[in-house]
């Protein structure tokens, strides 16, 4: 039996969720056989049982085909040691402990969602790019600490040979499956360890041939993706790169309420919308549900082989946009307004 671990979080998480299992359970269909299991995470899980991550989550995850986690974290909790945060105490170590090794974020601009953007329509007009983060290395998980004399902080980025290999495989991989070019994003003018990043890369290069591989410096890579974001197919790079890059991509499909993810390690994956908790929002049935969405949708592609029935999901959101229907975050003058919970029911009904 298929089972999906369900995480809630904070925030916004807690109404994203419930949308996104709803329309999960509609195009699964009655007689589905998938089992999902709610746990406790972040803010939440802190305030119930005192950790960011309990062991119960983690093991349910572990032995899970699939977890769908909402966001974490939040102001209540943003004073608390780094460590026992919610970021840094349960969403790091679970991408760690699951070896949640590669990040997927499809950028795609949605006809009727281009009005939206604050880009210029014949820019983003037919953007079609997916950006492959390493997400398991680099900075985010260096050594980390505080000296004195000088009072200071550091935080280390390294990468093994491992783990640049099978992430840039991964990109090589998507790439024969899409328009076949892969960028490669570094900043091998200064980093040694984006030196070894491009020297890893070009030998892989050598076994896809059929691929054009291109190296571009992440701060020019910021300027293309808005400048002419088309030249775009598949992108790939380390972890914080992926992570600043992501969130400017995602203005490219019209807002970050937009942006869906999968953080794979083989099949097994975590499936998450790109935004946080929005706590300037949360518990006002304002958030867009439709990144969490689109994250399930990926989840049936990615971790089940289910892909009529991811398609079916994103067809709907599509029909839905088409139709007018929008959340806050992406309306525009005479769109037609819902909340977090009639954006789930449309997309129930346009299913
Ligand atoms: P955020 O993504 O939560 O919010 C940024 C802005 O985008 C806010 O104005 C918010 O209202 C808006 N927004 C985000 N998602 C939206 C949605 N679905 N619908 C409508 N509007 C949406 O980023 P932030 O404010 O920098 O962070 C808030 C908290 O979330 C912090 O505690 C942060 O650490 C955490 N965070 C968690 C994750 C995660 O769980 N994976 C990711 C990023 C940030």
């Amino acid at each position: 039996m298929p089972k999906v671990v369900v995480l809630p979080g904070d925030g916004i998480g807690k109404e994203i969720i419930p949308e996104a299992v709803k329309v999960l359970q509609a195009v699964l269909g009655n007689n589905n056989n998938f089992e999902f299991e709610e746990y406790l995470i972040g803010g939440s899980a802190i305030d119930e049982v005192g950790t960011a991550l309990p062991a119960e989550t983690l093991e349910a995850c572990k032995s899970a085909d699939a977890v769908l986690l909402g966001a974490i974290g939040g102001p209540k909790w943003d004073n608390l040691p780094a460590q026992q945060r919610p970021e840094l105490g349960a969403l790091l170590p679970l991408r760690k402990e699951l070896n949640l090794y590669a990040n997927i974020r499809p950028v795609k601009a949605i006809p009727a969602l281009i009005s939206a953007s604050t880009l210029k329509e014949e820019v983003i007009k037919n953007v079609d790019l997916v950006v492959i983060r390493e997400l398991t290395g680099g900075l985010y998980f260096g050594e980390k600490g505080r000296k004195k004399d000088p009072e200071s902080a550091y935080d280390l980025l390294v990468y093994t040979e491992d783990e640049i290999r099978r992430i840039v495989e991964l990109a090589f991989q998507t790439a024969l499956t899409r328009r076949k070019k892969l960028c490669s994003v570094d900043k091998a003018n200064v980093l040694e360890s984006s030196r070894f990043w491009r020297e890893i890369t070009n030998d892989i290069a050598k076994k896809y041939s059929e691929v054009e591989l291109t190296h571009m410096y992440v701060d020019n890579a910021a300027m293309q993706l808005v400048r002419y974001p088309k030249q775009f197919d598949v992108i790939v790079t380390e972890n914080m790169f992926g992570d600043i890059l992501t969130d400017l991509a995602s203005m490219l499909g019209g807002s970050i309420g937009m942006l869906a993810s999968a953080s794979l390690s083989g099949r097994k994956g975590l499936y998450e919308p790109a935004h946080g908790s929005a706590p300037d929002i949360a518990g006002q049935n304002k958030a867009n549900p439709l990144a969490m969405i689109l994250s399930t949708a990926m989840m049936l592609r990615y971790s089940f082989d289910l892909h009529t029935k991811a398609s079916k999901i994103e067809n709907a959101v599509a029909k839905v946009l088409e139709q007018g229907y929008r959340t806050a975050d992406i309306a525009e003058v005479g769109g037609k307004l819902l909340g977090t919970r009639e954006m789930g029911d449309a997309v129930v009904e346009a299913l």
